[in-house]
């Protein structure tokens, strides 16, 4: 399932468009002129990709997953303003999230170095993962 593919990722601390990226989704967000990462939450959400949020089957959707720093559910709506807004449910004092808060001003992420590394790493054991995965389940 994509979905399970997507938590997964959001569990691990990828953000929307690393998520998106890692969905390939970057041509269809080439040729329809959407963010990389509001196509990926619209997959997510089981929206038609490019479909604007006007044209939501249902209004409001979210992205359910749980944030592996404080241990919450997480009502993710998507990547429109930012984590601190977006991401509901964190903990007052978890520390991923105060990461991401702090992170939301360096181009969502784009220019900075750390998170480059982190990018890098994540994507490196995905591709283990996906190794190990293939005789799994679908
Ligand atoms: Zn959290």
């Amino acid at each position: 399932m994509v979905s399970d593919y997507i938590r997964y990722a959001r569990e691990d601390g990828a953000g929307w468009r690393e998520t998106g990226k890692a969905m390939g989704l970057e041509r269809a967000a080439e040729e329809s002129g959407y963010d990389l990462a509001e196509l990926a939450f619209q997959q997510a959400t089981g929206q038609r990709l490019g479909s604007g949020r006007d044209d939501y089957a249902y209004r409001d959707p979210s992205f359910g997953w749980t944030c592996r720093s404080c241990g919450e559910a997480i009502t993710d709506r998507g990547p429109y303003s930012g984590p601190a807004d977006d991401e509901r449910g964190h903990k007052a004092d978890c520390q991923r999230h105060a990461d991401c808060q702090r992170h939301a001003d360096c181009q969502r992420h784009a220019d900075c170095q750390r998170h480059a590394e982190e990018i890098a790493a994540r994507e490196a054991r995905w591709a283990d993962d996906d190794q190990d995965d293939d005789a799994g389940e679908v």
